[in-house]
């Protein structure tokens, strides 16, 4: 008799561009663990009752992607620490009685900014533009580095300030409209705003950017993005996207929902040259 095999997805809308199955596929394998993993594009109004169909059917396990993050973090029963700091839900575990729900996103964007990059957060001045699901989740995890200062920018001050007041306890941030940032270059720049995906530029001032600046996009595409071609053109030190971060975060995903931890160096090469141009 065929064995049953586990089924994991992400759930979001859009979501055809996601590059979760490939990513979560290439892990089962080199892990040696059976299960299916699929694309879930489901509008605001049904994400609630997707979520329970697919739980009800024996679904193990989802990521949540824009614009869920929120919605799924009411929907859980019960939070990890760090998705109730963020507010913010991009993993729900579906258990016998109860679903969990869990924010990865801040471990994986530490961990490439680290670990696979080499950037230094210790005593650094960081900028945060965008005060969306993916910035709530990386706020506590970059304080928790001992950041000189964290700004986080939005296109209204208002909700830079409210987020930045939610997450005053834990370090040095502060909120500003992006249109009056500090005019002096920062450390690094991250780009938690989804602009890119409609191929936007944020209205980040171009002081914010020296010769010392590294700038990351938390989107990614196959070739520059808006903010990267911008940053380097300001003539930051170093310009990158999010690629590794989709990677690390979704092995932290993969490790919670399957009890082992992926090694993400062979994904994250395969991506790099998946993501080239054609003819380069
Ligand atoms: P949300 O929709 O929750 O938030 C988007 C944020 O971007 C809001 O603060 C919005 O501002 C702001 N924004 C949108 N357009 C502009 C613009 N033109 N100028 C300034 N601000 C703008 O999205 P998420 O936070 O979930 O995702 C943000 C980005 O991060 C996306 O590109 C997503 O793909 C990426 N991401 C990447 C991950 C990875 O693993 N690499 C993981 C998670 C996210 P306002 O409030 O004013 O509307």
């Amino acid at each position: 008799m065929n064995q049953a095999v586990d089924e994991y997805g992400v759930i979001g809308h859009p979501v055809a561009h996601s590059w979760s199955p490939f990513i979560h596929g290439l892990f089962a394998r080199e892990t040696g663990q059976a299960l299916v993993y699929r694309l879930y594009d489901v509008e605001p109004a049904r994400f609630q009752p997707a979520v329970r169909e697919f739980a009800a059917r024996g679904g193990r396990g989802l990521n949540v992607t824009v614009p869920h993050k929120l919605a799924a973090a009411q929907l859980a029963h019960e939070l990890t620490e760090r998705a109730r700091l963020a507010g913010a839900v991009n993993t729900l575990c579906f258990l016998a009685d109860h679903t969990v729900g869990d924010n990865t996103d801040g471990a994986g964007l530490v961990c490439d900014l680290t670990a696979n990059l080499g950037l230094e957060i210790r005593d650094r001045r960081i900028l945060i533009a965008g005060a969306g699901g993916a910035a709530r989740g990386v706020i506590a995890p970059l304080l928790g580095l001992e950041p000189r200062e964290l700004v986080i920018g939005a296109r209204a001050l208002a909700r830079a300030e409210e987020l930045a007041q939610q997450f005053a306890a834990l370090g040095p941030v502060r909120g500003s409209a992006l249109a009056e940032l500090p005019a002096e270059p920062f450390d690094l720049v991250i780009n938690a705003t989804s602009a890119s995906l409609s191929l936007e530029l944020p209205a980040i001032p171009n002081e914010t950017i020296g010769a010392h600046t590294s700038c990351y996009d938390m989107a990614y595409s196959r070739s520059d993005t808006a903010f990267v071609r911008w940053a380097r053109e300001r003539g930051c030190a170093r310009a990158e996207q999010g690629w590794g971060m989709l990677v690390e975060q979704a092995a932290e995903s993969f490790c919670i929902w399957r009890g082992v931890r992926p090694e993400t160096q062979t994904v994250r090469a395969l991506l790099s040259e998946r993501r080239a141009p054609p003819g380069t």
